[in-house]
């Protein structure tokens, strides 16, 4: 068929194109439903995995809040209620260690594979990662083969094939997962996305090949050439191409805020051609819309929010004060302040140091004004917990970018530190060990700011007896004693509390101490040792003395973080023990 005349076909019946340049036949018909069928199946799925994560997360907080108001009451006969929370469910401590826990193979999980000191490749997923990832790309493939007519002749299946992998993914919600769980997904998702773009325009190819033998791939240039419903289609596999070519986790980590810009302009341009694509496609202009609504909406409610906490009561302000050890230490004033919890984050936009980039960043601290950092606080904790604060404290460790700027223009102003406006948005995230007996807390360097806020919590809520916490063990990884003034006014608050005595204990591990002298234990609570700890002989020792359910959580390295896992997949059979993993990557 000439390609004028294909050219004018595109443009009045869009059934003919899809039916490859023929009238549609039922088969055709039959095709096209059945494809349609499969997004329905692909959406249903979406649904019942949401489905599962909410009663999954809904039952897992119910949990925690009925353990939390079980043990509020303190005393010895009390702790010993506490031993019905220490015994674990036999089958369920298995499924958390050989699947919920496990890392994909023995050990490694979040310790990055490495280049170099600064080339870094990424992570291995754990395992159940790892069966959603094979899962999806089988629900992919399948959805996009099943019953495709193979004996129907080759332009029949190569037509369906086109279509079916030209099908748009419903959107997805996922619930109660980690920040890097979610980026990983986000990441197959889009490499699947990429590679069902590429599969649609192959087959569509191999079809007009099929059909116009040699002349074929000369009609596939000319359209691709024309305006049209092909030259929408191969701008936007192109687009898809490019994303995938700039993501890879070595150019990610090396040029974070390139990265970012190119895949925001990339995405924006897939979308605007695809929906352009999509015209005469009322359906899957409908499975798109939402997608582009979320988008917009999502933008719109970060900018009202960020207007909101620092524009409509003053403005933000942060002072940045350089710290020994490569690191600043950011007050936020922050114009109109949330409820600070521990576990939540910030994204933080600073012009006069990044212009309009913004970075993830940890919430360490919160004061009310007029109490001094340094002084002792009220005997009544709860209380500071509870009030609005009037700032935020961030501990950032310098690299090389924007940390970097703003770690170097501290340190060159009078008395290391300088004023400036900020913008912060969030926050996000938040978590509470209050319903654990036991917990235990591992940081090493700046993983320490999400440790902070949960010991202050836990001191407070024990001292208020509003939580079933009665034992809370910091290990801290460091590599030398000056790392400890980062916190060490918030530690001075924190060790005057009312009954810390009765629930803390902390232990510092220098790993690069200068000389012995530097190594010295303040108290029977607050220890220090050199070298790095034998994590699951700490563990051992608190398992030995468990009160109630146990919480390890873990803020720091790649290699910590795995090792922290390990221990506690070989102990949680024996007693009630949940892993909480934080990682400042993605
Ligand atoms: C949820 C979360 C909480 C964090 N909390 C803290 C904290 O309390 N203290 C702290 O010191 N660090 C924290 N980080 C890490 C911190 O965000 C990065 O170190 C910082 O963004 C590096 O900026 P840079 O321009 O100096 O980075 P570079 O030196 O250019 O790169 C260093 C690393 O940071 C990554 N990175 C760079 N820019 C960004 C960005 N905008 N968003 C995400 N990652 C980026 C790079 O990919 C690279 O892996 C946190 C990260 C996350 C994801």
């Amino acid at each position: 068929m000439a390609f004028t005349t294909r050219t004018l076909l595109l443009a009045a019946a869009l059934p003919l194109v899809l039916a490859g340049g023929h009238e549609p036949t039922a088969a055709d018909y039959a095709a096209w439903a059945e494809n349609w069928d499969m997004c329905k199946y692909t959406a249903l799925t979406w649904t019942a995995i949401v489905g599962v994560l909410l009663i999954y997360r809904s039952t897992t907080e119910l949990l925690r809040y009925i353990r939390r108001i079980a043990n509020l009451n303190h005393g010895t006969s009390a702790d010993m209620k506490q031993k019905y929370f220490t015994v674990p469910h036999e089958k369920w401590a298995m499924l958390k260690t050989h699947f919920i826990v496990a890392p994909l193979f023995r050990k490694r999980h979040n310790r990055e594979f490495k280049l170099s000191a600064a080339m870094n490749v990424g992570t291995l997923p754990g395992r159940v990662q790892t069966f959603f990832l094979v899962g999806y790309c089988v629900m992919n493939a399948v959805t996009c083969f099943m019953h495709i007519d193979f004996s129907g002749g080759k332009a029949r299946w190569l037509s369906d094939a086109c279509s079916r992998t030209g099908r748009n993914n419903p959107l997805i919600w996922l619930l109660g997962i980690s920040f890097d769980s979610y980026n990983m997904i986000h990441r197959w998702i889009g490499r699947i996305v990429v590679l069902e773009a590429v599969l649609h325009g192959a087959f569509w190819m191999a079809g007009e090949v099929h059909e116009e033998g040699d002349m074929g791939w000369t009609i596939i240039a000319q359209y691709m050439a024309s305006p049209g419903i092909i030259m929408t289609g191969t701008i936007g596999v192109c687009a898809f191409i490019a994303i995938l070519l700039q993501s890879p986790s070595i150019i990610r980590h090396a040029f974070y805020e390139t990265f970012l810009g190119i895949h925001i302009v990339l995405v924006i341009v897939s979308i605007v051609v695809v929906w352009m694509h999509l015209e005469g496609f009322p359906h899957q202009k409908r499975l798109l819309l939402p997608t582009i609504l979320v988008w917009f909406i999502e933008r719109a409610w970060r900018m009202v929010t960020l207007v909101r906490r620092n524009l409509s009561n003053g403005v933000t302000k942060a002072e940045v004060e350089a710290l020994p050890g490569d690191a600043v230490r950011v007050t936020l004033r922050i114009a109109n302040p949330w409820k600070f919890r521990p576990g939540q984050h910030v994204y933080m936009y600073m012009p006069s140091v990044g212009l309009w980039t913004s970075h993830p960043f940890t919430l360490a601290w919160s004061q009310e004004d007029g109490i001094s950092n340094e002084k002792a606080l009220p005997v009544a904790r709860q209380d500071l917990l509870s009030t609005k604060p009037t700032s935020m404290s961030l501990i950032i460790r310098r690299r090389t970018g924007f940390t970097e700027t703003m770690w170097q223009k501290a340190e060159r102003s009078p008395g290391g530190k300088f004023m400036t406006t900020a913008f912060v948005e969030g926050p996000y995230g938040s978590q509470s060990f209050q319903s654990y007996g036991t917990v235990m807390l591992f940081a090493a360097g700046v993983g320490i700011t999400h440790q902070v806020p949960h010991v202050r919590d836990l001191v407070a809520a024990y001292a208020n007896g509003t939580c079933a916490t009665r034992k809370v063990t910091l290990v801290w990884i460091i590599q030398s004693p000056e790392h400890l003034e980062w916190i060490r006014p918030w530690m001075t608050q924190i060790l005057s509390m009312d009954k810390r005595r009765d629930i803390l204990r902390i232990l510092l591990f220098v790993t690069r101490p200068r000389s012995t002298k530097e190594i010295h234990s303040p108290s029977s609570s607050v220890q220090m040792f050199p070298g790095k700890p034998d994590v699951g002989a700490l563990i051992d020792k608190e398992q030995e003395k468990q009160v109630g359910a146990m919480a390890i959580s873990c803020c720091g390295t790649g290699s910590l973080s795995d090792d922290c896992r390990r221990a506690m997949r070989e102990r949680c059979q024996e007693t009630e023990i949940d892993f909480f993993e934080e990682a400042f990557s993605w």
